[in-house]
C-alpha cells in the first residue's frame, strides 16, 4: 500500500490495509506478473475488463500507431477517422435498429447519457410526464449520482442516499423471474403513463451477486415495455462483448433495446471508454427545426471520442472477428462449468450458476450474507497463495476470465479455486 494513494473498494485500517496488497509491475495474457517474477492467473478480468488478456500485441500495435498520429481533439465541431469508423463498426456489429452512438468514458457515464437521452426524449416528443425510472432489486449501474441512485446495492451507495433519486424497483429476475414479470405487469398497467425507461442488467446482474435470469424475461421485459411506450435501457457494461456467449446478452433473447450501454470490454480493457447506442427514432427527437436550436442534447464530456481508444476499441472488434474470440467462448463455458461442478461437491457451496463465461457459487456464509461476509476473502487469500487472483463479492466466488484464456490456464484456473475453496471450508 503505497500512503498516498487511495485505492478504490480497498478497506483500510489503523496499521494499514485490512489484507495485504497483490503489487504488480506488469501483465501477459492472463497472467498478472508481481515484481519477483510470479505469476498469477487473472481469475477476475481486472475488475470484468479484460477480455482478451493483458497487452494484447494487436491492441498495444493500435495504440502506438494511433499514438504516433493524434492522442487527442474533442469531438465538439471536431471530426475524425478514428470516432467515425468505430462508430460504424459498433453499428455494425450491434442489435438490428441501433444507428446512432454517443462516446462517454466508462459505464457510469454511459448509463448518465442514456438516463439523459430517455428524459429529453420524452419531453421532446410531448410527454414530460414521463419522468420515471424502473430498475432491478440487486441492480448495479456505476457510481454517478445518477447510476448509483439506479443501483441497489445499499453497502455501496448509502452514504449518497441524502442525495439520491427516488426509482421504482420490480423483484430481481434472478431470484424469481415469473415474480419480477408479474410486478412489471402491474407496475405498467398503474404507472405506465409516468415511466421514462425500464434499466435492467441483461441476463447476469453483476456486482449484485452474478444473479441470472433468461432470455425469457428479456423477451418478456422487451414486449410489456413496448406496450405501454416505455423506453428499455440495456446495460451491457458488464454481459456485452461476449461476455454471456454471444456478442449481446440481449442477442439471446433476440431483442433491440431502445438505448444500449457498453464499457468494461468496449476496449478490450486497456483505456476507459464507453458507448450509448440508440434508434434512429430516439435520435430523431433531437434534430432541431429549421431555425431553432432547443431539441439539442447538451451533454458531453472532455475525453468524448478519445483519438487513443477509439482505435483500440476498433481493433478490439476486429480482433473478435479474426480470433473467433466468440466461437471460442462455448469450450472455455465448458470447463468453466465442471469447474463450478466440482466446487458445488463441497460441502456448504451451493448454486452453482453460469452464463457464457461468468461463473459463480455460494459459499457458506461466515458472519452475514453479502458483500460484507469475509468467508470469500479467506478464498482469495489462499487462491492468491496458489498463483490466482480471484476477488470475491463478499460470499459469491465468481470467475470472469478472459474470453480467451487458454484452455490449460483456464483449468488451472478452476483447479486452484477449488483447492482453495476446500482449505478454507475445512479449517
Ligand atoms: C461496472 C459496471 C458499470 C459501471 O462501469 P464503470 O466503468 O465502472 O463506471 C455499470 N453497469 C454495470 C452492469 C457494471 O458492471
Amino acid at each position: 500500500m503505497h500512503a498516498n494513494l487511495w485505492y478504490p473498494y480497498t478497506s483500510v485500517n489503523a496499521s494499514g490495509l485490512a489484507r495485504p496488497m497483490l503489487r504488480v509491475e506488469g501483465a501477459e495474457g492472463p497472467y498478472l506478473i508481481a515484481k519477483d517474477g510470479r505469476r498469477y492467473i487473472d481469475g477476475n478480468g481486472s475488475w470484468w475488463v479484460s477480455n482478451l488478456g493483458h497487452q494484447h500485441p494487436r491492441l498495444v500495435a493500435a495504440l502506438k500507431h494511433q499514438a504516433d498520429r493524434m492522442c487527442h481533439v474533442s469531438l465538439a465541431g471536431i471530426s475524425h477517422e478514428p470516432a467515425e469508423a468505430l462508430a460504424e463498426a459498433l453499428v455494425g456489429v450491434a442489435p438490428d435498429g441501433l444507428a446512432h452512438v454517443f462516446f462517454t468514458d466508462d459505464g457510469s457515464t454511459a448509463i448518465e447519457v442514456a438516463v439523459r437521452m430517455a428524459l429529453q426524449y420524452h419531453q421532446q416528443t410531448g410527454h414530460p410526464g414521463r419522468n420515471r425510472f424502473i430498475a432491478l432489486e440487486g441492480a448495479f449501474h456505476g457510481e454517478t449520482v445518477t447510476s448509483a441512485s439506479l443501483s441497489d446495492i445499499p453497502v455501496f451507495h448509502q452514504s449518497l442516499s441524502c442525495l439520491a433519486f427516488d426509482c421504482e424497483r420490480i423483484s430481481s429476475p434472478g431470484v424469481n423471474e415469473d415474480v419480477a414479470l408479474t410486478e412489471l405487469f402491474n407496475l405498467l398497467n398503474i404507472k405506465g403513463e409516468s415511466i421514462a425507461a425500464l434499466l435492467l442488467e441483461p441476463l447476469v446482474q453483476g456486482a449484485g451477486g452474478m444473479r441470472m435470469h433468461s432470455p425469457h424475461f428479456l423477451t418478456e421485459a422487451r414486449r410489456l415495455t413496448r406496450e405501454h411506450d416505455v423506453l428499455l435501457i440495456a446495460d451491457e457494461v458488464f454481459v456485452g462483448y461476449g461476455r454471456t456467449g454471444t456478442m449481446w446478452a440481449c442477442d439471446q433473447a433476440g431483442i433491440t433495446p431502445d438505448i444500449l450501454c457498453t464499457a468494461k470490454g468496449f476496449t478490450g480493457g486497456m483505456l476507459p471508454m464507453a458507448a450509448t447506442l440508440t434508434t434512429g427514432e430516439i435520435f430523431q427527437a433531437f434534430v432541431n427545426r429549421e431555425g431553432e436550436t432547443d431539441r439539442t442534447l447538451l451533454y458531453g464530456h472532455s475525453y468524448c471520442g478519445n483519438p487513443l481508444a477509439c482505435a483500440v476499441a476498433l481493433e478490439v472488434l476486429r480482433v473478435y472477428r479474426e480470433e473467433g474470440v466468440i466461437d471460442g467462448i462455448a469450450a472455455r463455458g465448458e470447463i468453466l462449468q465442471a469447474g463450478i461442478e466440482k466446487l458445488a461437491t463441497i460441502d456448504g457451496v451451493t448454486n452453482p450458476r453460469r452464463s457464457g463465461l461468468i461463473a459463480a457459487v455460494d459459499l457458506p456464509p461466515m458472519r452475514e450474507e453479502g458483500y460484507q461476509d469475509p468467508v470469500g476473502w479467506q478464498v482469495y487469500d489462499e487462491a492468491l497463495k496458489s498463483g490466482a487472483y480471484l476477488r470475491p463479492l463478499g460470499n459469491v466466488l465468481y470467475f470472469v476470465p478472459a474470453l480467451n484464456m487458454p484452455v490449460d490456464v483456464l483449468r488451472e484456473l478452476a483447479d486452484t479455486a477449488a483447492e482453495s475453496v476446500t482449505k478454507v471450508l475445512n479449517t
